[in-house]
């Protein structure tokens, strides 16, 4: 009797389930599942609705972006000096953040906070206090007691970004208008999206929303209710869609009163997590990381105001040009110069660095110096991520492009590539020629290579040994006696003469005594021209 009942509600219940999933159906797409109880469930998790905003503070880690040595023989960005004193305020009423540390400086470009950013990061780091700031689309930072230096509008939204990627911004988020949420559901096991060794599956819920009308975040939920995982992705000029995460790790998760949780561990990857890399040759994914143990609840700090000279900062891109020699000219103006050698025939562009739109105007520059000759050849000094940012724009005009043998797999695979790129579409993803590996579309120098036409001559060597970068080329005009070399000296006005020689001076100065180079003048890609003698006193006193 009792079995029978047992049996009867049983069916009742199944065919209750049945109906229900049968409604559900209708409405979703296989694989699909209604986000807005997961949601909810997760926002009383961890107490949203008590949030207005947080500070979390504690000590910290930045990787160093696109500046690996070794592109893809290494597993890592190469990591910078600590952040320590580290506080973090969010807001998100008010939608402004402010990040505050201490670093030691030295090599750290000053607007550089950590992951992405060493773009037009110059000048140098001077003091040890740092802090950043957004609001709404504005960004800022401030050095020490310096005055406020503006991010790009590029930087300033990717931190804004930042504001909505940790848990309780992620569901803020997803109850703003516009972010239409959707799920989906999948059985998660080791480290295929969950931190720490796991040998048991476990059934993830991933909800993505659309933050600032452009990016589609998605945040990965677990059975504790606990957002794990937040992801996106961010147009990057190297890597195009580049992978973007913050993770928490779900022990790391503690009261701070109210009903409210936060995760004390915060771990981020710019670029695939993707040791050995198996589908990438990029090297390194950790941009950030940190411990947070000092979590405190509303405590919005002080209000954020958007300095003026930061509201009205122009960023529109700026090429100058400046005779170097006979058909030799300086293309200055940003933090990064090229230099364009007219040939009889043709010209030759030495590195492509930052953006697309940067390259865009110094090719459109060089077209007006040289009218009517192509740009046929593009030299590469080395494959950190801030001197290349131009590659894919100067194969878009045509160009061969010239760089040492150890960049070839790094650059065919990763960044001269078919794959759409959908956040910032470039010139080469909008309009793809018909073939980027094939043809005459590189020049792998090992040790020398020359251009020459039998009236003019430049000389492309391979300089070692490094600790900046492996495969790092100079470029030398033997008649004009001028060095062209990235990051091994660097002259930027106001900023101090190193007071002693670094292993890339001497390596710079060993490279030109060997090769017999007869230079007067070095040109480097940072900064203004510098007579020879002033670096042979610095180095061989
Ligand atoms: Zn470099
Ligand atoms: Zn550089």
């Amino acid at each position: 009797m009792r079995a029978t009942i047992r049996t009867l509600s049983l069916a009742t219940a199944l065919a209750a389930a049945v109906g229900r999933v049968h409604a559900a159906a209708q409405q979703l797409p296989p694989g699909y599942i209604d986000p807005a109880p997961v949601l909810r469930a997760a926002a009383e998790a961890i107490g949203t609705a008590n949030v207005r905003c947080l500070t979390i503070a504690g000590s910290a880690y930045a990787g160093m972006v696109g500046q690996a040595r070794l592109n893809g023989y290494e597993v890592d960005w190469p990591r910078g000096e600590p952040l320590t004193n580290y506080v973090r305020t969010m807001n998100w009423d008010a939608g402004t953040s402010v990040e505050a540390f201490d670093r030691t400086p030295g090599r750290n470009p000053a607007s550089w906070k950590y992951g992405q950013g060493w773009l037009g990061g110059t000048p140098l780091q001077r003091s040890s206090r740092q802090r950043f700031y957004v609001s709404g689309r504005f960004g800022w930072h401030v050095d020490g007691g310096a005055g406020p230096v503006a991010a790009s509008p590029e930087e300033a939204e990717r931190w804004q970004l930042d504001l909505w990627m940790n848990p309780h911004g992620f569901l803020k988020a997803a109850a703003l208008p516009g972010a239409n949420p959707v799920a989906t559901w999948r059985w998660e096991l080791g480290e295929m999206g969950r931190d720490g060794p796991t040998t048991r599956p476990e059934r993830m819920t991933i909800v993505s929303i659309t933050v600032l009308g452009k990016y589609r975040v998605d945040a990965t939920i677990n059975g504790r209710n606990l957002l794990q995982r937040i992801h996106t992705w961010v147009p990057d000029p190297v890597l195009g869609d580049m992978n973007y995460e913050h993770e928490f790790t779900d022990a790391s998760y503690v009261d701070v009163g109210n009903g409210v949780r936060f995760p004390t561990g915060w771990h981020h990857h710019d670029g695939w997590d993707d040791n050995y890399q198996a589908q990438s040759v990029n090297a390194g994914h950790n941009g950030f990381g940190g411990q947070m143990a000092n979590i405190r609840l509303n405590d919005c700090g002080e209000p954020v105001v958007v300095p003026e000279s930061v509201r009205n900062a122009d960023h529109s891109v700026r090429v100058t040009t400046e005779s170097l020699a006979e058909g030799v000219w300086l293309l200055g103006g940003a933090s990064h110069n090229s230099v364009a050698i007219e040939f009889e025939d043709y010209v030759a562009v030495v590195e492509a660095p930052l953006h697309e739109q940067r390259s865009l105007a110094v090719i459109d520059e060089v077209a007006r110096l040289a009218p009517d000759k192509p740009i046929r050849f593009l030299v590469n000094t080395h494959q950190h991520h801030d001197h290349i940012g131009g590659l894919r724009t100067y194969m878009h005009v045509g160009a061969t492009i010239v760089t040492h043998w150890k960049n070839y797999d790094f650059y065919t695979r990763d960044v001269l590539n078919y794959a759409p790129r959908t956040l910032a579409p470039d010139m080469v993803s909008q309009w793809p020629p018909t073939e980027l590996a094939e043809g005459y579309q590189y020049e792998v120098v090992r040790e020398n290579y020359w251009l020459n036409d039998g009236r003019r001559s430049l000389h492309i060597s391979y300089v070692h040994p490094l600790d900046h970068s492996e495969g790092m080329l100079i470029a030398y005009l033997p008649s004009e006696r001028l060095l062209i070399e990235a990051d091994l000296f660097d002259a930027v006005p106001g900023e101090p003469r190193p007071a002693a020689p670094t292993q890339a001076h001497r390596a710079l100065y060993e490279q030109v005594r060997r090769l017999g180079l007869d230079v007067t003048t070095i040109v480097p890609i940072h900064g203004r021209p510098v007579p020879w003698t002033d670096f042979a006193r610095l180095v061989a006193p």
